[in-house]
């Protein structure tokens, strides 16, 4: 088989909140390919690589033209003729040639795109699946899906400053099954709410769950919990979860939180959490302060008895930072979005880390989204047991749930699930 790159292509296309974003068509000799297109963020840390837009008065200044020029004249020229087999060698290439500490030349979005392609392209060249061509054949766990059913803070017009409240259904036999309850929450939910706030609180933000009017977050978490009895389900098979990403609600000036109509030291969102914790089945909590008060993390960790503290905005997907939190003891697992930090190696070595760690790698997509489903291969081919990836609503949405359900048929009886020892210190 033959795994040189012959071609390098990029295209700008469009992501879900209808902003351009750039497609990357990677080909080998040996006649296989590779497509991929770079996702986006609304709720970004601060150390994120950062993507190349072009400004202007095109779509408002959202065009991805200049990461397209980036790829065919920069990328194309240095990365065609190496081995797509070698995609680690590939990356570090990507990473010369941008140069930057955060991808900042050619563009996060560029190289993100870039790299998966290349991974696509060297599986399609194997005649493999990309997670079996990643994972080898020991890959067969199926994730347990945090889904996103009420959305707020950046993802949605309301309220609610909590940015995700999420099912997780880990009390499922199988992957397909996990779907069918969350299905089953999800439309209960949407009766409900139409019920009590009435038909537009049935709206749908960014990443496909409801966002209705609402601004007190344990008004949304009763409203999950009645749609998760109300469908038949108890604690033992469905947990809640939640992304606060507490960067959007802070105020560094003052150093106070804004939510839930008030003002809140970073004591006081402690205590606002641990009550909600006590009284509330919340298994995970990402996000819970700002980027500028990690050590708040390890604060919470130390108290918190059963949720996991997990970190996205504090890590962003960096090997450097996570082991940093780990160290401290700050995070009991972090985010993994390939577009963070811009290449997927860099990306693998933090999934890599975070196993062996004994952490959890919650692979995830961004709210800003594409019929991309390569982050489900991702989520099986490591078998991290968890991955974040919207309501079970919206094109961009569901086609990560459906190649999942994908790959469970096609590993037939082999297939596992993940279930309740994913959600387990
Ligand atoms: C998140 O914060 O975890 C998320 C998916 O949102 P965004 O893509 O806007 O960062
Ligand atoms: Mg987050």
């Amino acid at each position: 088989m033959d795994y040189d790159i012959r071609d390098v292509k990029a295209l700008q296309v469009l992501d879900s909140r209808g902003n351009p974003t750039i497609e990357v068509l990677v080909m080998t000799e040996g006649g296989g390919y590779g497509r991929a297109i770079a996702p986006a963020g609304a709720s970004r840390g601060k150390n994120e690589a950062v993507d190349l837009r072009d400004g202007g008065k095109d779509y408002g200044g959202m065009g991805v033209r200049k990461a397209v020029s980036a790829v065919n004249n920069y990328l194309a020229p240095a990365i065609i003729g190496m081995n797509s087999y070698e995609y680690r060698a590939v990356d570090r290439k990507i990473i010369e040639v941008d140069g930057t500490r955060n991808k900042s030349k050619v563009g996060g979005n560029a190289t993100t795109a870039t790299s998966l392609a290349v991974i696509k392209a060297a599986a399609d060249t194997s005649y493999l699946s990309l997670f079996e061509f990643l994972g080898g054949k020991r890959a067969r766990t199926l994730p347990v899906p945090l889904m996103n059913v009420i959305n707020g803070g950046v993802h949605a017009g309301n309220g609610l400053r909590i940015q995700e409240f999420m099912i997780v259904p880990y009390g499922a036999d199988s992957f397909s099954e996990s779907i069918r309850m969350a299905v089953e929450v999800y439309k209960e939910l949407k009766k409900y709410l139409k019920e009590k706030y009435g038909p537009s609180a049935t709206n749908v933000g960014d990443e496909g769950g409801f966002a209705p009017p609402l601004s007190k977050t344990s008004e949304a978490l009763n409203a999950l919990e009645k749609a998760i009895t109300g469908a038949g389900y108890s604690e033992g098979d469905i947990g809640i979860a939640l992304d606060a990403a507490a960067t959007q609600f802070y105020d560094p000036q003052n150093r106070l939180y804004s939510i839930d109509e008030k003002k809140l030291g970073s004591g006081e969102l402690l205590d606002f959490y641990l009550s909600l914790l006590e009284t509330h089945h919340i298994i995970l909590l990402e996000d819970p302060f700002a980027e500028e008060e990690p050590e708040m993390f390890g604060e919470l960790k130390r108290k918190s008895e059963h949720a996991l503290i997990i970190g996205d905005d504090i890590t962003v997907t960096s090997s450097t930072l996570i082991e940093k939190y780990i160290k401290r003891d700050f995070i009991d697992g972090a985010i993994i979005k390939v577009n963070q930090i811009g290449t997927f190696s860099e990306a693998e070595d933090s999934i890599r880390l975070l196993l062996k760690e004994g952490r959890k790698a919650v692979i995830s997509h961004r709210s800003g989204e594409t019929e991309d489903s390569t982050i489900a291969h991702i989520a099986v081919a490591y078998e991290t047991g968890l991955i974040k990836t919207g309501a079970p609503a919206r094109g961009e949405r569901t086609a990560k749930y459906n190649e999942l359900l994908r790959i469970e048929d096609y590993l037939g009886g082999a297939a596992e699930f993940a279930g309740k020892k994913a959600i387990l210190r």
